[in-house]
């Protein structure tokens, strides 16, 4: 692993220039103020990272979702380091392309499997929604369907920070600011049984009733308007939300009988996190167009990609020019470093690791959570795991008056005690990096166990 000597650094001076400086992003500034400067990490060697203080952390988000091969990975720097010396940019715009760039798109399309032919690529998450957003009213413009451009989407989906990717998700808080989402995207309700679920209702009934709020939206608006369905395979910032089983085929089945496109972000759930290559492998979905990023280069370098079905494909080769690419689309040193990163994947199994041992070590580890007064559920697939805080044990009973709050103070308690992981309202989610041991599952799941204990007193 890392081979770089300890660098040291004036910590306080960097906190100061952050306060006097830098605008981190998804942050309460005043906070950042107040708090003297953000929290500096420095550095990293597989699935831990330190502060400028020295206190290491074990992380348990692999960074944001994305360090799916742990850090400190010198082939991967060897393979940026190459490619920068031969060709360290060209771009796609003037009927030109890399080598790194074709087989990557190659490779994504082996892995992706059935339809999925070919690949087009950004540098983040956003941007592939973006891409999905405007390939998709294009495509059906080209049909002769122009009028089709309504997307639906679920509440609580996050499909990133751009115009394109806030409208598509269904965070409000972000469609607060800017006066979005815009017009031609449906929100409807998220698989979130837990939450939304009727009292008795069993996962058929869930399903069909999550599922006909789609078919109901579908006919409010016309089925001859909507050009997509969008949503990711496992909600991530929503959550960790996993559907029960059945969610999804009855998805696929209305956009079948509507002739709409099915459209997985995959953006988390992407490269293994499932236990497969993608969730929608997982749950036996044929989705017309994917986007991925994240786990591609496991976010040593940025990069997505969106992958297109062949019938798609087809329509837009009569189309002329897609008038639609950025700088970066198919930057040679990040599609170097992705490839790379994928060799990494196949050499050590990661998926299979996934899916036959860490996964299900992850699911069980949790289990010895579920006992405790303060948990309501605890849930996982491959390695994305949540745990559910209520007031009551094997209950959905938030602390009245203080709903929210639970999922940042275990969090912040977790943090305390070297575990990084991540609150969301009144949830504990988890996606360590694919090359998690045994040993740090245990030592995530003891960590959170602790800070639920910590938390009690102040919580009730
Ligand atoms: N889609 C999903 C499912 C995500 O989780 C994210 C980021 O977390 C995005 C899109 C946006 O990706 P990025 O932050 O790289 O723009």
């Amino acid at each position: 692993m890392s081979t770089v000597p300890v660098r040291n650094y004036d910590i306080p001076e960097l906190r100061r220039l952050d306060v006097a400086h830098h605008l981190p992003a998804q942050t309460d500034y005043g906070l950042q103020q107040r708090n003297g400067g953000s929290k500096i990490i420095t550095r990293a060697d597989g699935c831990t990272i330190w502060d400028g203080e020295g206190k290491p952390y074990l992380d348990g988000m692999a960074g944001l979702w994305c360090v799916a091969v742990g850090y400190g990975r010198e082939e991967l720097a060897k393979a940026a380091y190459e490619q920068m010396l031969e060709l360290p940019y060209y771009n796609t715009f003037f009927k030109t392309a890399t080598p790194p760039a074709v087989k990557l798109a190659a490779k994504i399309a082996e892995l992706a499997g059935g339809n999925l032919s070919h690949v087009f690529f950004n540098s983040s998450g956003s941007e592939a929604n973006d891409t999905v957003f405007r390939m998709v009213r294009h495509y059906w413009t080209l049909k002769g369907q122009p009028q089709r451009s309504i997307f639906i989407s679920r509440w609580n989906a996050y499909h990133g920070t751009g115009v394109a990717g806030v409208s598509l998700g269904g965070m409000k808080a972000m469609h607060a600011q800017g006066g979005l989402p815009i017009p031609g995207v449906e929100h409807v309700m998220q698989p979130y049984k837990m939450n939304e679920g009727l009292p008795g209702e069993s996962d058929a009934d869930f399903c069909a009733r999550a599922a006909q709020a789609i078919e109901d939206r579908i006919l409010e608006v016309g089925p001859e308007n909507v050009a997509a369905f969008i949503g990711e395979p496992v909600q991530g910032a929503g959550g960790v939300i996993i559907p029960p089983e059945g969610y999804w085929q009855k998805v696929e089945a209305i956009c079948r009988k509507y002739g709409i496109l099915l459209v997985c972000d995959e953006v988390i759930t992407g490269f293994g996190r499932t236990g497969n290559w993608f969730g929608f492998q997982h749950y036996g979905l044929k989705p017309d167009m994917i986007a991925m990023a994240k786990g591609l280069s496991s976010g040593y370098l940025p990069i997505s990609a969106v992958a297109v079905s062949s019938e798609i494909v087809e329509v837009l080769r009569a189309g002329g020019d897609f008038v639609h690419g950025f700088t970066y689309s198919g930057h040679p040193t990040a599609c170097a470093v992705a490839l790379a990163n994928i060799a990494i994947f196949e050499r050590e199994h990661l998926v299979e690791r996934t899916r036959d041992d860490t996964g299900p070590y992850l699911a069980k580890a949790l289990q010895r959570l579920a006992d405790h007064p303060l948990v309501g559920q605890v849930r996982s697939l491959g390695l994305l795991g949540a745990v559910e805080i209520v007031s009551k044990r094997g209950t959905n009973e938030r602390f009245g008056g203080k709903e929210g709050t639970a999922g940042p103070m275990v969090r912040d308690a977790c943090i305390e005690r070297g575990l990084m992981v991540r609150g969301i309202r009144d949830t504990i989610v988890m996606c360590p990096p694919l090359i998690i041991t045994h040993e740090e599952i245990d030592r995530i799941v003891s960590i959170i166990g602790a800070a639920l204990d910590a938390c009690e007193p102040e919580l009730r």
